[in-house]
């Protein structure tokens, strides 16, 4: 029988799990899924031949997914909470100096996140800063939040509160919101080993937003998540988050994570999101020793992780 990971060995998993992801998508990033190499042809550095997106950027990087993820970890950490303009001044620093970024390089930005980092630079408030259109409903809020659902340990409804401030930086449109909220609540489940994570998930949140026909709308009419699966790996905050739930099915986090890269486009975010999910369900031991070990970065994560890991085993 195969020992179910522990809480720690989930936690860690989840963190390892999401940044190992972003570093696969990497260089598979743009690509039409017609042209990404076969499932088992998928590592850090792909076949000869492959026209590697961001060529010059080493392989087992990860990208602006997990720095940013990494920035809202280490502020949760460092404020006891979340506090929105710690967490914006983090990202700006990001932007300008690299700040989480291996080897302090930045080489990509989302449109949305990118301005409204400008404008949090430009002292707007964090929490007025994000874009709110419906065509603001990019993944970019939802590819870095994981480290909330890791961290906290309040209430399911202060959870998807938090959530939803989180996403509120850079993607303030309702839709980017609920999205973060559900992912958070689904990963919290699959932390706690729930029977079936995503149904649960989908529960609470309808409870949570019974009194909120805003936030409910967009949960039952946009993100519809009773449908069957169906994702593109896009940029799409809802496909992304379909996208999620589909490779999740594939098997073990090695073929989930191959699975979000196989979709292409947004390769480096679907392998994010998903990545991080499939890292919690496996625990660490789940990822494959090679991309643990391939994986860069170590100086700047360890200590966030450690510091992760001692709060729950207090
Ligand atoms: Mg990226």
């Amino acid at each position: 029988m195969i020992k179910r990971p522990t809480r720690i060995e989930r936690l860690t998993g989840g963190l390892v799990g999401l940044l190992v992801g972003d570093a696969l998508g990497v260089p598979y990033e743009f690509h039409d899924a017609s042209t990404i190499p076969a499932v088992e042809l998928i590592e850090f550095q792909p076949p000869a031949g492959f026209a590697r997106s961001h060529h010059l950027v080493q392989p087992g990087t990860w990208s602006d997914d997990g720095a940013q993820a990494l920035c809202l970890l280490a502020s949760l950490l460092e404020c006891g909470q979340f506090d929105a303009d710690d967490f914006g001044r983090r990202l700006v620093l990001w932007y300008d100096d690299g700040y989480m970024a291996v080897d302090g390089i930045v080489f990509d930005v989302g449109i949305i996140t990118g301005k409204a980092i400008l404008a949090m630079r430009q002292n707007v408030p964090a929490l007025e800063a994000g874009a709110g259109d419906e065509y603001d409903n990019g993944n970019g809020s939802l590819m870095r939040v994981l480290p909330l659902a890791l961290f906290h340990r309040g209430s399911d409804s202060d959870l998807v509160r938090i959530a939803q401030l989180q996403s509120q930086l850079t993607h303030a449109h309702m839709r980017s919101q609920v999205c973060c909220a559900l992912y958070c609540l689904w990963a919290r489940r699959i932390l706690d080993d729930a029977v079936d994570p995503w149904n649960e998930a989908v529960g609470t949140l309808r409870t949570i937003y019974a009194n909120k026909p805003q936030e409910l709308e967009e949960l039952e009419w946009s993100i519809r998540p009773d449908d069957e699966p169906i994702g593109y790996g896009s940029g799409y905050v809802v496909d992304s988050l379909r996208s999620a739930r589909m490779v999740l099915e594939a098997g073990n986090y090695e073929a989930v994570v191959r699975a979000a890269v196989r979709l292409g486009n947004d390769t480096d975010t679907t392998a994010c999101i998903a990545g991080g999910l499939a890292g919690i369900r496996d625990g660490i031991d789940g990822i494959p020793e090679r991309w643990r070990e391939q994986l860069l970065g170590k100086t700047i994560f360890s200590p966030l992780l450690k510091q992760l890991l001692a709060r729950h085993e207090e």
